[in-house]
């Protein structure tokens, strides 16, 4: 088969490969959308240390059922599926007490670090196990479907956040996790909801997903402007997209007295934080990493429009331009956000 091979860092080939053969209780995938992660990026150029070559990247993906491997039931050939990144074992007591992302012996498809290597789907075929695949609504595209990775990463963080209906938020950070926790937050009955980022284009881009109000920080001082529009007292709740310590600071000083911040970026592996701000005004902060057993709502709302992805999709190509569109990607191409091959 045909695969995007990470040959070395920042080179990238599409080489003839092996089928993946199939173990027990996994299904073989013939691949036809997988989007390219910010995750990918950073490993393409090895600065995440988690895409060690030679590896086949890509967990965002969609497919059609090509083979059932041994002990495999309730799929069948030819259905349309997309499945979790997150290759959980199902045994451990996180898997058993329903947070299969917190999994002791996770994999991670298309990583490869020092633990362990898995490839993932820039290839005409991906074999996964069948408890992490989940059919597709008709009403959604192969492309659609593949971008449910990023969008049950959203709804996982609203997920674990308090809300009420009518409450105000904050997210913090509008690329692709942070567009998607607007539509999130809307969907879940939040009121106003503001949303920043340094980029003019990407607070456009919110405004489309339902923020109502959009501040750049480059010339709005956030935290003075979010306590204006809510009578002093700060929003119910912020979620947090970026991860970098002035971002954090900005969530957890724009919630209100006893408000929630939920942390979903984790670009910096550590920071500095407003320790006597979240203790005295009893802020509860919590992290979200991935997702679990988010999937089967993600679709289902996905497929009656309630979170929508089309517009997100600021690219595709066949597998063969992926050195070009990594390449473009890893330069910052300007409005050139998510991309997804099609091998
Ligand atoms: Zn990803
Ligand atoms: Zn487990």
């Amino acid at each position: 088969m045909k695969a995007l091979v990470l040959e070395e860092y920042k080179k990238l080939a599409v080489n003839e490969v092996p089928e993946p053969t199939l173990a027990p209780g996994e299904v073989l995938i013939r691949v036809r959308s997988c989007g390219i992660c910010g995750s990918d990026v950073h490993g393409y150029d090895g600065s995440s240390g988690r895409r060690i070559p030679p590896v086949i990247m890509g967990h965002e993906a969609s497919g059609v059922i090509a083979k059932l491997g041994g002990e495999v039931e309730g799929f069948a050939e030819g259905e349309r599926v997309t499945f979790d990144s997150m290759i959980s074992c199902g045994r451990c007591r996180f898997c058993r007490t329903g947070a299969p992302n917190l999994c002791d012996s996770r994999m991670v498809l298309g990583v490869s670090c020092a633990d362990y290597t898995r490839n993932g789907a820039f290839a005409e075929y991906v074999n996964v196990p069948a408890h992490i695949v989940y059919r597709i609504p008709d009403a959604l595209s192969f492309n659609e479907a593949a971008m449910v990775e990023p969008v049950s990463v959203a709804v996982h963080a609203v997920n674990l956040t308090p809300i009420t209906l009518g409450d105000t938020a904050l997210v913090v950070g509008a690329g692709m996790i942070g567009l998607l926790t607007v539509q999130a937050l809307r969907a879940a009955g939040c009121g106003t909801i503001i949303s920043t980022d340094l980029a003019d284009d990407r607070l456009a881009a919110a405004k489309k997903m339902g923020a109502d109000v959009t501040l750049n920080p480059k010339s709005t001082d956030i935290v003075k402007a979010v306590r204006e529009m809510t009578g002093g007292a700060g929003v119910d709740i912020s979620m947090e997209a970026v991860g970098a310590e002035a971002t954090v600071a900005t969530a957890i000083d724009s919630v209100r007295k006893g408000g929630s911040v939920t942390l979903i970026g984790n670009i910096a592996p550590k920071i500095g934080f407003g320790l006597q701000s979240v203790v005295t005004r009893e802020i509860a902060v919590r992290g979200s990493c991935a997702s679990s057993n988010d999937y089967p709502a993600c679709l289902e709302m996905m497929g009656r429009g309630a979170m929508r992805t089309a517009d997100l999709i600021s690219a595709t190509s066949p597998l063969e331009g992926g050195p070009t569109m990594f390449d473009r990607l890893y330069n910052h191409e300007p409005g050139l956000t998510k991309v997804i091959l099609n091998p």
